[in-house]
């Protein structure tokens, strides 16, 4: 079976707990617990092929810089969730992406989300800012959710397992020589949005 490891990255209290919870349990909760660091599993199917996902639900900025740089290398590819209520949660996503190129370099999948889209009447971040962030990042796929009304919760889990999946079939094309081909065909894509 293929293995895929995700990490969810962003600041305390955007939503990432939420949507894992939903992704996993289907459920939503209004309390809020801080997290420290908590590791997910589920199987699902991509191609026709049982796929293993781990989801590495963190503390966002707010923990020890070692520690973040310790995930940002296990992870295969990340999900980084902002709150489109709270625009400074925007700002540190775009530094949380630093972090994530410092030690990634910046080929590796990576899905902007903006959630809380429920919360209209308190928006901050328009969501053309959303996609204008996501179409600058090579490999950057791009949705708004919403944890509470289950809005597009499960995609953003789905498509980050696709994209880390494609991800690995072009890098291993672009290491074979023989197939300079796809390579070339790779390069012209990889710097647009790998969006399903
Ligand atoms: P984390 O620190 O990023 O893990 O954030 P949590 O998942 O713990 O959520 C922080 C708070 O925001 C909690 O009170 C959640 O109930 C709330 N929350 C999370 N997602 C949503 C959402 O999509 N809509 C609304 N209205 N609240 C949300
Ligand atoms: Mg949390």
């Amino acid at each position: 079976m293929r293995h895929v490891k995700i990490v969810l990255m962003g600041s305390g209290g955007v939503g990432k707990t939420s949507l894992t919870t939903q992704f996993m349990r289907d459920i939503f909760e209004s309390r809020y617990e801080p997290t420290v660091e908590e590791v997910h599993r589920k199987t699902i199917e991509f191609d026709g092929e049982m796929c293993s996902l781990e989801l590495l639900d963190t503390a966002g900025l707010d923990q020890f810089a070692q520690m973040r740089d310790v995930q940002i290398g296990e992870g295969q590819g990340f999900i980084l969730v902002y709150s489109v209520a709270d625009k400074t949660t925007f700002v540190d996503a775009q530094m949380i992406r630093e972090e994530i190129i410092k030690i990634k370099t910046n080929s590796v999948p990576v899905i902007l989300v903006g959630n809380k889209s429920d919360l209209q009447n308190l928006r901050e971040v328009a969501t053309e800012e959303g996609e204008d962030l996501a179409s600058k990042w090579p490999h950057c796929a791009f949705l708004e959710t919403s944890a509470k009304s289950k809005e597009h919760t499960d995609e953003i889990f789905t498509t980050a397992a696709n994209n880390i999946i494609l991800f690995q079939r072009s890098e291993k094309d672009r290491n074979n020589s023989s197939k300079k081909k796809s390579s070339q065909n790779f390069a012209k894509s990889c710097n647009q949005c790998l969006v399903m």
